[in-house]
Order: C-alpha cells, then sequence, then structure tokens
C-alpha cells in the first residue's frame, strides 16, 4: 500500500493500521524525513514491512519515481491512498494570488491525478495487472465550500471527489475500484498550516458529535473502503465528519 503524505496526519495513522493489518507499506513525504523515519521505524519495531520515499506529488518527475522505488523495494502498489494534501492561511477571496493557487491545486489536484495514473498503469488488468483499490482523501470542505477560510482548499477537494466518481466508472471493467472519503475536522497539524491552531479547540463544541475526529478514526474508513469488505463500493464517498 502506498500512502502518499503517510508520514504525519492521517497518512500516518493509515500507514500503521495498514501494516497491523498485515500490507508492506510505503509512505511518502515531502520535507520531514524525521517524521516519515519515526513511522517506518514504528512499523519495523512490531514486524512489518516499510519504506519512505521523499517526493512532490505534484512534481511528474517525482511522481513517476516514487512509484519506481515502490516497484523495486516491494512490488507494485496494490492500493493507492492518494493523502498528500495542503492548505494555506485562512483568507478571503480577495486575497488569494495565482502563486497560491498554484501551490494548492498542485499538491491537491495534479498530485491526485498523478499518482492515479501511475497506480492505474500498474494494477489495470487491461495492462496486465492485478487490479487494486484507490482511496482518495477528499475532505468535507468540498461540500461546505470554507467560507472566509480557504475556499481554494475547497474547490480543490470538489475536483479529488470529481476525479473519484470519474476514474471509477473509466476503469470498473478493469479489476480496479477508486473511493474516497471526506473527513470532517480532524486533529492534525494541517490546522496550524491555515495558521489557526487552535481551530479544532473552538470548533469541536460545535460538531455534531461534540468533538473532533482521530487520525485513527479516519485511517479505518480508508482500510475498509481499499479491503475486499468493501467490494461493491466504487465510486463512493464516505462522510467521516462526525455529522458536519
Ligand atoms: P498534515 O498533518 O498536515 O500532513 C500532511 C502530509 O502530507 C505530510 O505527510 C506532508 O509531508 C505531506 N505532504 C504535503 N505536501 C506534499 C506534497 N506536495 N507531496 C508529498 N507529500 C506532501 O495533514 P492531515 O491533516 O493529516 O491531512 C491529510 C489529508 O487529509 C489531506 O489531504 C487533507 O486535505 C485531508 N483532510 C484533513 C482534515 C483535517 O481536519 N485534518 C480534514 C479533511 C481533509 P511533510 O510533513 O514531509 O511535508
Amino acid at each position: 500500500m502506498l500512502i502518499t503524505g503517510g508520514s504525519r496526519g492521517i497518512g500516518a495513522a493509515t500507514a500503521l493500521l495498514a501494516a497491523r493489518r498485515g500490507y508492506a507499506v510505503a509512505v511518502s513525504y515531502l520535507r520531514d524525513e524525521g517524521a516519515a523515519k519515526r513511522v517506518v521505524d514504528e512499523i519495523h519495531t512490531h514486524g512489518g514491512t516499510a519504506i519512505a520515499v521523499r517526493a512532490d506529488v505534484g512534481r511528474e518527475e517525482d511522481v513517476v519515481r516514487m512509484f519506481q522505488a515502490v516497484d523495486d523495494a516491494l512490488g507494485p502498489a496494490a492500493v493507492l491512498v492518494n493523502n498528500a494534501g495542503v492548505l494555506e492561511r485562512q483568507t478571503r477571496l480577495e486575497h488569494i494570488d495565482e502563486a497560491r493557487l498554484h501551490r494548492i491545486f498542485s499538491t491537491n489536484v495534479a498530485g491526485s491525478f498523478l499518482c492515479a495514473r501511475e497506480a492505474v498503469r500498474r494494477m489495470s488488468t487491461l495492462r496486465g495487472g492485478g487490479g487494486g483499490a484507490i482511496v482518495n482523501v477528499s475532505s468535507r470542505a468540498a461540500q461546505l465550500g470554507s467560507p472566509g477560510e480557504y475556499i481554494d482548499y475547497a474547490a480543490s477537494k470538489a475536483a479529488v471527489d470529481a476525479l473519484t466518481v470519474g476514474l471509477a466508472k473509466e476503469v470498473a471493467a478493469e479489476g480496479i475500484r477508486v473511493n474516497a472519503v471526506r473527513p470532517g475536522i480532524i486533529e492534525t497539524d494541517i490546522h496550524a498550516s491555515g495558521g489557526d491552531p487552535g481551530r479544532v479547540e473552538r470548533l469541536k463544541a460545535s460538531l455534531p458529535l461534540g468533538r473532533a475526529g482521530s487520525p485513527e478514526e479516519v485511517a479505518h474508513a480508508i482500510l475498509w473502503l481499499a479491503s475486499k469488505e468493501a467490494s461493491y463500493c466504487t465510486g463512493s464517498i464516505l462522510d467521516v465528519g462526525g455529522g458536519r
């Protein structure tokens, strides 16, 4: 299982759970090599198999090299979790410039497309592959729009939803299922990236379940969609938002 952005937050929780379920795991990261190494070390400590690969999912040559590294170390990925995602400081549309749009859409949209492409090239039964599963990590923001915070991020996640539905139909007859999770407010570092480290604490009481979600709760949904238990799900987008 290849998990992009598997070094921290939801991706790290997914990697650790996947290893406990018996998957050999590849985690990708962009900057924080130490965090990726800690995930890999923890999996090794428990007798699992894991590697870390540095790659910017928004750069085509990095994505091609990352999949090749996984081929060489573990064999072609049977599951791709398109988890790497970024947001930027909370602001209104008036303050969003071209460079920011490129950064958000390069990682969240182009990254998901390029990784899915490399996965399909390996998994498709039409190309001699053994089939597989892709799980995209979208966001409740795709439907809520994130007004006053980051509508660019919300729009990028709406694109991930469209990728999920379209690609699911495109490769359904080729042994590949494509699904997504839409997490709500989950306790990770991403909120600090938006310049609002207190966001989870401030909003949690207003959520229907009265609390934020944990990365592990999202990981369980991802692992289920990737598993044979979800064999009749494709093009499905599962909200993991505590009712939000
Ligand atoms: P996080 O804690 O900020 O971790 C982000 C991960 O993505 C890190 O491993 C980071 O690696 C990696 N990454 C960032 N840019 C990358 C790039 N260009 N190429 C490769 N890796 C990259 O985030 P998170 O909260 O776990 O979020 C994971 C996913 O869930 C994202 O897609 C996010 O949009 C989505 N989500 C999160 C929430 C939430 O409340 N937390 C809610 C809805 C959806 P480095 O550390 O090396 O930079």
